[in-house]
């Protein structure tokens, strides 16, 4: 991409960023209603699980690690869901996201909380740049190269090329709705910034803590690649749908469930099951007993400890 290419790519990412603020800015300061009405709440929760679920579904189980197999208008409704997340076309998402499990935490992955080193003021930078910093430096990933698969596919061609509209009605349907409900302008400007701009801020700061957060902080029960530095998080299982186990993750990227042991909230991992439920989704890669024991660090090494068990099971993956 040349330089003018790239300076129109970080103004629009800035405006995908920065906008949502101003959202959380005019509540905060009550600047068109100083009280927030149900309808806001409902909008904002409804448009944060159907966008959200259109990410972690959609964008990343089924078409970055093709964890299940799914009728085309599922197919189509949740790569049109995710596009009203604001964080890219649907195939760019897919095409960095595989990048990332390519190269993680070392050179080549377009956002490592590593790049800076490890220390902890490294980190702090590193996080920073995990987080947002990333989108706004990130080399252009080749789609052709990292989703051959989605590019052969019309559908999702479309739907990445109907991004921008997809973005303005992300926006403008809670508005709308907002409108349609009260009659009024108030009630439109609360859809627009409860249902809209402060949904997109909260769901892109969860989605964006799976890539810093659960790189740097939290527990790792799985082994993975030795580089590999994704945590399970718990305090994100609700906001992140399930993401935040990215530990198990990284370390079976295919599996429709990351949150695999007890009380581990995961509510794509539900939504993937009713799909299956109602024969909408098929050959779902559901976690196995067996596999997933033998991926496990052990937490308690036995009567004779072999302290160094976990690094030389790290080796060996
Ligand atoms: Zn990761
Ligand atoms: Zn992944």
């Amino acid at each position: 991409m040349g330089e003018p290419g790239r300076r129109k790519q970080q103004i629009v990412t800035a405006i995908l960023i920065l906008a949502p603020l101003l959202g959380v800015l005019a509540a905060a300061l009550g600047v068109i209603s100083p009280r927030v009405t149900l309808l806001d709440v409902i909008l904002a929760v409804s448009f944060y699980a159907v966008s959200g679920h259109g990410l972690t579904a959609g964008f990343h189980r089924m078409l970055t690690h093709r964890s299940f197999k799914a009728a085309r208008w599922v197919k189509i409704t949740l790569a049109v869901a995710g596009s009203l997340a604001m964080e890219g076309s649907v195939i760019s998402w897919v095409a960095n996201h595989r990048r990332h499990h390519a190269y993680t935490d070392k050179e080549g992955d377009p956002h490592s909380p590593y790049e800076y080193g490890d220390n902890p003021w490294k980190q702090i930078r590193g996080a920073l740049h995990a987080h947002v910093g990333w989108l706004f430096q990130a080399q252009a990933t080749e789609e052709d190269r990292w989703a051959p698969d989605l590019v052969r596919d019309p559908d999702l061609v479309a739907i990445s090329r109907l991004f921008p509209l997809l973005g303005v009605a992300s926006l403008g349907l809670p508005m709308l709705i907002g409108w349609a409900v009260t009659g009024t302008w108030v009630g439109a400007m609360g859809g627009l910034i409860w249902g809209g701009l402060i949904r997109v801020f909260l769901l892109h700061h969860a989605t964006f803590s799976v890539n810093s957060v659960c790189h740097l902080w939290g527990h790792r029960p799985f082994i993975t690649r030795v580089d590999d530095k994704a945590t399970n998080f718990a305090p994100m299982a609700v906001l992140a749908m399930g993401e935040n186990w990215h530990n198990l993750h990284h370390s079976c990227p295919t599996l429709a469930r990351h949150g695999v042991d007890r009380y581990q909230l995961d509510s794509t991992a539900r939504l993937i099951w009713i799909l299956q439920c109602v024969g909408a989704a098929w050959d779902v890669k559901w976690p196995v007993a067996e596999v997933l024991d033998q991926r496990r660090i052990p937490v308690n090494p036995g009567p004779t400890p072999d302290a160094d068990r976990p690094n030389r099971l790290l080796q060996e993956v």
